[in-house]
C-alpha cells in the first residue's frame, strides 16, 4: 500500500452487507500485482440511498465499482448503458465510469466459465442440474450454454418461478423441475451446481440435496466459498464425486472487472493462478 498517493484511482464495492466480502482483499491484490495505482474499498448502501451512492462515486471520480447483493438489478436504472450479458440476466455486477457516464457489465458468467476451465470440466453435450433459480443460477446457465451443454435442468421449490432468459437458443435447452423430480432424472445428470444459499450463514448445516443424490455425478460445484467446504461438498466427497467451491468464480469475475476498469490484460495472471494449487479446497489467497 506504500504506492498510494494523490493520484491513486478509486474503486469500490456497493452492497448490503459488504463486511464479509473477499473482493477488497482480491482487488487490492490485483492492484499491487499489476502495479496499478488504485485502491478498492467496500461501501454499504441501501435501496433508499443507492442513487445518491452512485452519484457520489461519479462526483468523486471513481474509476468504477462492483455491485453485489441485493442491488444487481436495481442498479440498472441508474446506468447509461449495459452490455448484452447484463441485458439477458437483468443483472449488473460491474460498473465502469467514463467521462461521467456509467457502463454496466456482468462478469459472473465469465467467472463461472473460468471455474469450469480451471478444473477441466467439459460440459459440452452434457445435461447439468442447477439448484436454485436466482441471479447466480441464471449466470451459470448462460456459462453452461456458452460451453455447449446439451441440456440444463433448474431445480426449484416452486415451478411457478420458471422463466425465460429471452434468448431462443438458451431457452430451448432449459427445463424447470421441482426437487421432487430430482430422483427421476438423476441418472441423466453429469454435474450439479448449488446456486442456493443453503450451506452458508444461518443455513450452514443445510444442503439442497442429500448424500444419495450425488451418486453417478462427475462433478458437484457449490457457488458458496465461505465456508469453503459446505455440507453439499462434504456429501459429494463422501460419494467420491469431485467437489469445487465458488472461490474461483469469485476470483475470475473480479479479475474480469479489474480488466474492464483498467484496460490491463489479465490473461497471463489468470493462467499463472489456474496452474496454482492455491485454490484447492480453500478460499484464501
Ligand atoms: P438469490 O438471487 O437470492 O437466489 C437464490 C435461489 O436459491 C433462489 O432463487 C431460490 O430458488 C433458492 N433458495 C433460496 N432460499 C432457499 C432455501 N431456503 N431453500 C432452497 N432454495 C432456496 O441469490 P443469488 O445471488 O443467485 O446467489 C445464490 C448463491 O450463489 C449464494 O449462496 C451466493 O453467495 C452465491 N454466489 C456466489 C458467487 C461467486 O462468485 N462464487 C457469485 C454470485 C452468487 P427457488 O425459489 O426457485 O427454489
Amino acid at each position: 500500500m506504500d504506492y498510494i498517493n494523490g493520484k491513486t484511482e478509486k474503486l469500490g464495492l456497493i452492497g448490503k452487507p459488504v463486511s464479509h466480502s473477499m473482493s477488497p482483499k482480491i482487488q487490492n491484490q490485483f492492484c499491487a500485482h499489476f502495479g496499478f495505482n488504485g485502491v478498492y474499498c467496500g461501501f454499504e448502501s441501501d435501496f433508499s440511498i443507492l442513487k445518491n451512492t452512485v452519484e457520489s462515486f461519479k462526483m468523486l471520480n471513481f474509476k468504477g465499482f462492483n455491485i453485489t447483493y441485493p442491488f444487481k438489478e436495481e442498479i440498472i436504472k441508474y446506468l447509461d448503458e449495459i452490455d448484452e450479458t447484463s441485458r439477458i440476466l437483468n443483472a449488473v455486477n460491474t460498473v465502469k465510469i467514463v467521462n461521467g457516464k456509467l457502463f454496466g457489465y456482468n462478469t459472473d458468467v465469465y467467472g463461472f466459465e473460468m471455474l469450469l476451465e480451471h478444473n477441466k470440466i467439459d460440459v459440452s453435450g452434457k445435461t447439468v442440474g442447477i439448484l436454485g433459480t436466482g441471479g447466480a443460477a441464471r449466470a451459470v446457465a448462460i456459462a453452461l450454454f456458452n460451453r455447449n451443454a446439451a441440456s440444463i435442468k433448474f431445480f426449484t421449490r416452486n415451478k411457478n418461478k420458471s422463466f425465460k432468459l429471452g434468448e431462443e437458443k438458451i431457452d430451448s435447452i432449459i427445463e424447470f423441475l421441482h426437487y421432487d423430480q430430482y430422483d427421476s432424472v438423476q441418472n441423466q445428470l453429469f454435474a450439479v451446481i448449488n446456486a442456493t444459499p443453503l450451506g452458508m450463514g444461518d443455513m450452514k448445516e443445510h444442503s439442497p440435496i442429500n448424500s444419495k443424490e450425488f451418486s453417478g455425478l462427475e462433478a458437484a460445484i457449490d457457488l458458496i466459498y465461505n465456508p469453503p467446504k459446505t455440507v453439499f461438498l462434504q456429501n459429494a466427497g463422501k460419494t467420491g464425486v469431485k467437489g469445487i467451491n465458488g472461490f474461483q468464480m469469485l476470483f475470475f469475475q473480479g479479475l474480469k472487472s479489474f480488466e474492464i476498469w483498467t484496460g490491463i490484460d489479465t490473461t497471463e495472471y489468470g493462467i499463472i493462478l489456474r496452474k496454482n494449487t492455491l485454490f484447492e479446497g480453500s478460499y484464501e489467497i
